[in-house]
This record gives structure tokens, sequence and C-alpha cells, in this order.
């Protein structure tokens, strides 16, 4: 089969023809049909986030965000038949006992393995996976319209789900890019009122579109002063990878708010511990979601209530399409289709 290989850090990945995976008995192989580009796969390429997991595995196949079919299934697997709609999240397999997994946040296994990172992904023609942790894509959605969600729409889906926004609440979400564009349609379903931040217009009047009640381009106003003088967000998400978003970000969150933690810049986040205790903010971090969060905000988008702004490129562009994200210039996500 064809798949983008990484063989190296820090170089392109190539593309190549390698042993299509067998499926044991308790696995389902899933004929990929798109796989999202997401911007963890940039770090793992990299050869970032070493202090996350090592990654040991080369040659590796990246990509997380993955939408197909059953192409076949191993001999223990009775919930799947050949031709099920599937996809596969940035969680591969988790143990299933312990604490975490039996407490309902099996995104926190410790032994978990992780798709396009230490098991190989989906920027191929197909992946196997544990028939457990497959997930159903409800009739409707296209394959390409799924896969983003198996990433960037779970993770601000379990964001937004754990910040228990009320509504008629000031939710804000600072960068609207693949993440963004999802929050600000999630937090309009939770009821909130919902202000996008960014420094490109572009992605301003796409947020509007979606149904912001108003944006602000941080590079000409002063969007503290702004969001203050409205009473502060009840919520402030930050998607954008800049520390200066959750610099702007933290003085914007109303007292008792919470400053939810999705974008992951390089740096270490600083805030003042008197304004942190004045306030009471809370600050909350996320990590992508569960299968039962991913059940949910891929219901929501069957519903018509969630729609990932996608452009869909061959596989063999992913080298180029990888760059142009790395160059900030793609707006919501790119989805690679294998044939
Ligand atoms: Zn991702
Ligand atoms: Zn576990």
């Amino acid at each position: 089969m064809k798949a983008a290989i990484l063989r190296e850090f820090k170089t392109p990945l190539s593309i190549e023809d390698v042993q299509q995976p067998y499926p044991d008995a308790h696995e389902v192989l899933i004929e990929v049909e798109a796989c999202g580009v997401c911007h963890s796969d940039l770090h793992v390429a990299d050869g970032d986030w070493p202090q996350l997991v090592p990654i040991t595995k080369r040659p590796l196949i990246l990509g997380h965000e993955i939408a197909g079919r059953v192409a076949e299934k191993g001999a223990s697997v009775h919930q799947w038949e050949v031709g099920d709609r599937v996809g596969v999240p940035w969680i591969y397999w988790t143990c299933g006992e312990c604490d975490f997994c039996r407490e309902g946040n099996e995104n926190l296994c410790a032994k978990q393995k992780i798709t396009g990172v230490t098991v190989d992904g989906g920027y191929a023609e197909f992946v196997k996976v544990p028939a457990s942790h497959a997930t159903k894509i409800p009739d409707g959605l296209s394959a390409a319209d799924a896969a983003p969600l198996f990433c960037a729409g779970v993770t601000v889906y379990r964001a937004l789900k754990h910040a228990r926004i009320q509504p008629g609440q000031r939710l804000a979400v600072f960068g609207v890019g693949g993440l963004g564009h999802l929050a600000v349609q999630v937090g309009l379903d939770l009821g909130a009122i919902v202000t996008a931040v960014d420094v490109s217009d572009e992605k301003l009047t796409q947020a509007k579109k979606l149904g912001a009640s108003a944006t602000l381009n941080s590079a000409a106003v002063n969007v503290v002063k702004e969001l203050r003088r409205a009473g502060g967000a009840h919520v402030a998400m930050v998607t954008s990878a800049a520390k200066a978003a959750y610099d702007t970000a933290f003085p914007c969150v109303r007292g008792s708010g919470t400053l939810l933690v999705v974008g992951l810049p390089r740096e270490p986040l600083c805030f003042p511990p008197i304004m942190m205790a004045a306030t009471e903010v809370r600050i909350q971090a996320s990590s992508v979601g569960t299968r039962e969060d991913l059940g949910q905000v891929l219901a929501m988008a069957a519903a018509g209530k969630l729609r990932c702004q996608t452009a869909t490129r061959p596989l063999a562009e992913v080298n180029e399409v990888l760059e142009q994200l790395r160059r900030g210039e793609v707006s919501g996500r790119i989805v690679l289709l294998p044939r």
C-alpha cells in the first residue's frame, strides 16, 4: 500500500509502497478514505514533545484524524462488519482497567497507545486498529467532513463540555483556525454568546458567518479593554499556539471564570498569582477526548450543528500541506485523500 513515512525527524515524509497491515484476531483493517492533517503532526515530525511521549517507532506513519471503512476484520471481531464506516482518533488504545479509564477519563490512560505516534496512523491507504477503539461514523457525514472531528472536533468539544458553560454566558475564542472555528460552533450550540479573537480579518469574517456575535482583531484593537467593558468572558478558550494569545486571554476572564488551555505554545505560560487569587480564575487544560466525547461530537455534526471547513488534497502532497500548516496558511482543516 501507499503511505507517507517518517524516517528521520525534521525531514520531509517519504511516499513509499509498504506492506499492508494484517489485522489480528481483535483488530479491524480500515481502508482510509480521509485523514485530517493536525498541527500535532508537525510536532511529531519534528521530534518535539519528548516529555510527552518518546517517539521511538521509526519508520512511522503519521495521521490521527482517520475516517474510512472496515476492509477486513479479525476472527474475534463481532461488533463490526466489512464495509462499516468507522474512524480512529489520537487515542488508539487504552487499557480499560486503570483508575483514569474506569473514571471515564480514558484520554489520560497511562498505558495508552497513540495513533500516528506510538503506532502507525492514517497517512496511508490502510491502517489496522483495535476493534474496540474504532468509532462509528454516522450516516450523512462524509469521510472528509468526519475526519477532522476525530481530533480537532473532539478536542474543543471536551474542553467546552468540561468548562460547563451555561446558556447566555460569554465565551471568547482566541484563534479561529482549525480548532477555533469549531469552538465557535460548539459554543453557540451550548447557548453561549461568542466573541472570536484573531489577527486575521479573513478568519474573523469566517467566525462572523458561523454566528459569532462579535469579532476582535487583536492586532488592531485592545482586546482586554473590549472584553472587560462587556463584563469579561465566563470562559476564554485559547486554541492558538501563540503565548501572546494566553497573555491577552488571561485578563479577559471575569472573576470565577475559566481559562481553557487547548493551544500549545512552546514556552511555559506565566500568570500573576495575585491576579489568579484576586479573580479565582480557573485554569483548565484539556486533552483530546474519550470515545464517549467522540460519539457526541459526531452526533452533533450529523445533526448539522457542527461543520468543519475542509479542503482535500491527495496524500502525495502531504509535505506541501505540512509546510502550509507550519506557515499558518491553513484556515479550517486540510484532509488528505489516499486514493
Ligand atoms: Zn490532532
Ligand atoms: Zn487505562
